[in-house]
């Protein structure tokens, strides 16, 4: 079980997206609440983002990325992106259904987790446009932890139509 509070102060990165009622203002809020969170600071957000869904239904996706530092374990962000999400009437009727706000957790410092909850690096992160170009628009060096640096999927990622707002 990881520590709750980290007093070291850790770099996360979350991807947020949401395809669900009025996403744009979802995903605003949303950002508005990872600002509002205790022991958070969100230090990088980038544009928002247009896309098509993926492995999903329904209307387009807004997403973003944010970066934020926190004292948080993270088990303990997980738990605080959950509850934005419940904030927002999440519901999970089947899997990758349309969603009012989706959270995921895609870097934990140069952490690798692979618990029941939690997968960090995000299992599907690098696959996907939606999470590498917000993610390159406001770390454009990082390194996928275990994998290669972010921009090595750029072009893996490029027939994916994305259209920042
Ligand atoms: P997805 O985002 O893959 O469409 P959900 O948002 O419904 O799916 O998440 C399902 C579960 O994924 C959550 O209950 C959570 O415990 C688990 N999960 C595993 N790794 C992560 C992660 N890195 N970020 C967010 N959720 C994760
Ligand atoms: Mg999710």
């Amino acid at each position: 079980m990881s520590a709750v509070l980290n007093a070291m102060g850790t770099t996360a990165y979350i991807g947020i997206g949401a395809n669900l009622g009025d996403a744009q203002a979802n995903v605003q809020d949303a950002i508005a609440r990872l600002r509002a969170l205790p022991g958070c600071t969100v230090s990088a957000v980038s544009s928002l983002y247009r896309t098509a869904p993926i492995d999903s239904s329904g209307d387009d996706y807004i997403n973003a990325v944010a970066c934020l530092e926190t004292e948080l374990g993270a088990q303990a962000l997980l738990q605080a992106l959950q509850g934005i999400e419940q904030a927002h009437g999440r519901e999970r009727p089947y899997h990758n259904a349309p969603r009012t706000l989706d959270l995921d957790l895609l870097l934990y410092g140069r952490q690798q987790i692979n618990s029941p909850e939690l997968t960090v690096p995000h299992p599907r992160m690098c696959e996907r446009a939606f999470v590498i170009v917000p993610l390159l628009e406001i770390a454009g060096n990082i390194a996928i932890p275990g994998r290669v640096p972010a921009r090595c999927f750029e072009s893996a990622v490029a027939g994916q139509a994305i259209t920042k707002l």
